[in-house]
């Protein structure tokens, strides 16, 4: 079949295996061009390991210390006419080319959140890789059943304590226009601290230890965002600041019971992935983002964050006073960030191509799903099933 990018809202819902198996590709080589980096865990367990923050990570661990992993993730696979989930791509493209490289590299789909999940990727540690050094918790998802009382929660991504009132972009059209949105409940706020909080992170050390696989002196990191004012509103003082401040609560509790190594949370950059596009007011601010960034020749895509977060900073740990990892440094430097609020308050329809790059945030974001990438035949006949070896 011929197959093409089919948007609705902020998801695509069709994926192109040749161009998810070159993005993944690409990923590798950034890695690999810029040769090893010295790291004494090999034994790597990514949660969330198919597409943007995790994949990444799996990638860098792998092509840049000759770490085996395994991987977990949510996958819908291809049928005969209807193409997989990108992150189904993504995870075949990766294991050919980890195997490739002689890597161990086992991926395990299904819900992370559940205690099954969590029994058979205990299996397939001890089967595969005996122990775990390091753990790295990348899950984004909108919902996720609780395994003790088996309700089922949803996040609600809104501001909390009172109503925002901010400008946002329409990625389809490129209109600028403002939106407001109400605050959340208290119940959906608790909600979305059940969804996107530390407790499955929690949950999974404290399986992995209880069967053993957890190796002396182990590391989990867990990436949060924080941003900037611009944002604050709908994100780091709304629901999913409140989610991503119990990371802080479950890193403390960890580490209190494994050591100062056992737990840390890692504050990442902006980058369009798939769960990025879906929070209001974030693509806008995504635009004008790669804009600045781009202009003062340091923009970074998601494989640049997660190489300089193990090439630099986990190298050499230095923390904040919340105790966590900083690679959102470039982001939140007081050049960029005047910059991006001198723009944002200018930020029209009409001043948006001057102010932002659109075309660009477009680009990486039909990425995600394999299209638009250089190198790949879009008008060739593809079976959905089968995604190309190296
Ligand atoms: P993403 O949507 O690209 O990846 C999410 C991953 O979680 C995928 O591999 C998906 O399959 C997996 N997943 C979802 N539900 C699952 C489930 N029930 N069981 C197993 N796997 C499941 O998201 P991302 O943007 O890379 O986000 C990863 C983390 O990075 C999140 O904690 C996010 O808050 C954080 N972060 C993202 C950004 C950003 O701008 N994208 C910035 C800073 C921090």
């Amino acid at each position: 079949m011929i197959i093409e990018p089919k948007i609705r809202g902020f998801i695509c819902t069709t994926a192109h295996p040749v161009g998810c198996a070159t993005n993944v590709q690409r990923q590798i080589d950034h890695v690999v061009v810029k040769g090893a980096i010295p790291s004494g865990r090999k034994r790597v367990l990514v949660l969330g390991c198919s597409t943007g923050y995790g994949l990444a990570s799996r990638i860098v661990t792998t092509f840049g210390s000759d770490a085996d992993t395994v991987g977990v993730s949510f996958e819908r696979p291809p049928a005969e006419n209807k193409t997989a989930s990108a992150g189904w791509y993504n995870n075949r493209a990766f294991e050919q080319r980890a195997k490739a490289a002689g890597r161990v590299a086992i991926t395990v789909e299904g819900d992370a959140f559940s205690d099954a999940i969590k029994a058979e990727v205990v299996e397939a540690i001890k089967a595969n890789l005996g122990q775990v050094d390091l753990i790295v918790y990348s899950v984004a998802s909108p919902v996720r059943t609780d395994p003790v009382d088996g309700v089922t929660y949803r996040s609600a991504i809104k501001p909390y304590g009172s109503a925002v009132t901010s400008k946002t972009l329409n990625t389809g059209t490129g209109e600028v226009s403002e939106i407001s949105v109400e605050p959340a409940t208290e119940e959906e706020a608790a909600s979305t601290v059940k969804v996107m909080g530390g407790e499955d992170w929690e949950l999974w050390i404290k399986a992995l230890s209880q069967a053993g696989v957890l190796a002396d002196g182990f590391q989990s990191l867990n990436y949060t965002y924080l941003g900037s004012e611009l944002t604050w509103p709908i994100y780091h003082k709304g629901t999913l600041g409140k989610a991503k401040a119990d990371l802080d609560r479950a890193a403390a509790a960890i580490r209190a019971q494994f050591g100062d190594q056992a737990a840390h949370v890692v504050a990442l950059k902006a980058v369009v992935t798939q769960a990025s596009s879906a929070i209001p007011v974030v693509p806008l601010y995504g635009t004008l983002l790669i804009k600045v960034m781009d202009e003062m020749g340091i923009g970074e895509g998601t494989i640049e964050q997660i190489d300089r977060l193990f090439r630099v900073k986990l190298q050499d740990i230095a923390l904040d006073e919340a105790a966590r990892i900083r690679v959102d440094d470039w982001e939140l430097s007081p050049t960029v960030q005047a910059e991006l609020k001198k723009r944002w308050a200018e930020l029209t329809t009409e001043t948006l191509p001057a102010l932002a790059d659109l075309p660009k945030y477009r680009e990486e974001f039909l990425k995600l799903f394999g299209f638009g990438l250089g190198g790949v035949d879009y008008t060739a006949d593809v079976d959905p099933q089968v995604v190309p070896a190296a």
